[in-house]
C-alpha cells in the first residue's frame, strides 16, 4: 500500500527539471546515481514540471509520484516482447499526424512533445524535445482534409504528446477547423497538463477548446490521488465549469497505483472533482517498461476489488491496447460464466460482488 495525500512543507520550485544533473540538485535523487540516470537519460526524455515536483515526497524513496517521472536504470533492460509502437499506431496512420483505427473516430496527433516525460510513456519512441514540437501547417492542413473527406469520421481525439501545449491561438484555430466539418460532432482531448502544469489552464486556454454546436470532452491522465492537489481541482473545475465535461484514463502501475487503497482513492478524487473515470489501461509493452507493468490476473483482482467496494461512478473499464493495432479491449474481470443449457435456453453462472454464485436463470422453485 502507499501513502496516501499528506501534508508536507516544502521550498517550492519555480524550473521544469530536464536531466539528471538537474534531479540531483534538487535533491530528488542522490549523487551517486547520477552516472546510471545519464545513461538513461540519453535514451529517453526527461521532464519534471514545477507542480510535478513539489507533488514529491523526496525522503521516500518509493514515492509513486517520483516512480512516474524521475528516470529508472531498470529502464535500460528491455524486454523481448516490447515494441517500439507498442499499440500498432502506424499500422493505422494514413497520412502524417492521423491514426484511423476504428471507424468512426480517428487521432490527430497535433504535438511531440509533453510538459513532462511519464517514465511508462506508450509513445515514449516518438514523444520527446528531440522531435519535430508539432505538426507543420502543411500536414495539419492534409490531415484536416482527410477527416473532411470522410463522413464516417463523427470524432476527432486531439492527442500527441500533449495538445494542451499548444498556445490557446493555435489550439482555437484547429478546433474551429474540425468544428467546421459538419460530420465531426465530438472533440476529444487528451491530456495530463491540468495536474502536471495546471497554470496552462486559463480562461483563454478553455474556450479555445470549444466549437460553436461541437461538444468537446478532456480525458485527463492521472494516476494516483495526490496528483489531484489543490491546483490540479482548480484547473479541472475551470474547464468544468465552462460546460466541458471531463473523464479520466490512468494507466495500472505497479508502484504507483497497483493496490486497492490507492486506486479506490484516486476513483473517489475524480469523481468528487466532476470526472468520470473512464479507462484503466494495462500497461502497455513500451521498451524498459517492464517494471512498472502488473500482470494481467494481478490487474483483474485490483478491479474486482473495486467493484466490490465502490460506486458504478467510480467504475472505469479496464481495458489493454492489443499490440500490432487491433484497438483496445475490456479484459474482464468475468463474473458470468455458461455451464449448461435448460432446453434451448443457455444457463450461466453468475458472481455477485461478495464472490457468492448463483444460477440464471435461476432453476424453477418447485409448486
Ligand atoms: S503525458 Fe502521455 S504522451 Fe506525454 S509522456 Fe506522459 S504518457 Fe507519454
Amino acid at each position: 500500500m502507499h501513502p496516501m495525500p499528506r501534508p508536507r512543507q516544502r521550498k517550492a520550485t519555480t524550473k521544469t527539471l530536464r536531466t539528471p544533473a538537474a534531479l540531483v540538485a534538487a535533491a530528488l535523487v542522490p549523487a551517486e546515481r547520477l552516472a546510471a540516470l545519464e545513461l538513461v537519460a540519453a535514451r529517453y526524455a526527461v521532464s519534471l514540471t514545477p507542480d510535478v515536483t513539489d507533488l514529491i515526497h523526496s525522503d521516500d524513496p518509493a514515492d509513486p509520484i517520483a516512480r512516474q517521472f524521475v528516470p529508472d536504470p531498470a529502464e535500460l533492460d528491455g524486454k523481448p516482447e516490447e515494441r517500439a509502437d507498442p499499440i500498432g499506431d502506424d499500422a493505422h496512420s494514413p497520412v502524417e499526424g492521423i491514426v484511423h483505427r476504428y471507424p468512426d473516430r480517428v487521432l490527430l496527433k497535433l504535438v511531440h512533445i509533453c510538459p513532462v516525460y511519464c517514465r511508462f510513456c506508450f509513445r515514449r519512441e516518438t514523444v520527446g524535445p528531440g522531435r519535430r514540437r508539432s505538426l507543420s501547417r502543411a500536414a495539419l492542413d492534409h490531415a484536416l482534409a482527410y477527416i473532411r473527406a470522410r463522413p464516417q469520421i463523427w470524432e476527432v481525439i486531439l492527442t500527441g504528446g500533449d495538445p494542451l501545449v499548444l498556445s490557446p491561438r493555435r489550439l482555437s484555430e484547429v478546433v474551429s477547423a474540425l468544428g467546421e466539418i459538419e460530420h465531426v460532432k465530438i472533440a476529444r482531448v487528451h491530456t495530463r497538463v491540468p495536474v502536471v502544469a495546471p497554470g496552462r489552464i486559463t480562461a483563454e486556454a478553455v474556450r479555445a477548446l470549444m466549437a460553436r454546436g461541437k461538444a468537446t470532452y478532456v480525458v485527463l491522465h492521472t494516476n494516483h490521488p495526490r496528483e489531484l492537489g489543490a491546483r490540479a481541482r482548480q484547473a479541472c473545475a475551470r474547464i468544468i465549469d465552462a460546460g466541458i465535461p471531463m473523464l479520466s484514463q490512468s494507466v495500472l502501475l505497479r508502484g504507483v497505483n497497483d493496490d486497492p487503497e490507492t486506486l479506490a482513492a484516486l476513483m473517489r478524487s475524480l469523481v468528487e472533482n466532476r470526472i468520470k473515470p473512464y479507462y484503466l489501461h494495462h500497461g502497455d509493452l513500451a521498451p524498459g517498461t517492464g517494471h512498472m507493468r502488473t500482470t494481467i490476473p494481478e490487474g483483474q483482482a485490483l478491479v474486482r476489488a473495486l467493484h466490490g467496494r465502490l460506486s458504478g461512478l467510480c467504475q472505469p473499464a479496464y481495458v489493454l491496447d492489443i499490440p500490432g493495432g487491433h484497438g483496445k479491449s475490456p479484459i474482464g474481470p468475468t463474473y458470468l460464466g455458461r455451464i449448461a443449457s435448460a432446453g434451448d435456453e443457455p444457463r450461466f453462472e453468475i458472481e455477485d460482488f461478495n464472490g457468492g454464485h448463483h444460477l440464471y436463470p435461476p432453476v424453477a422453485a418447485r409448486r
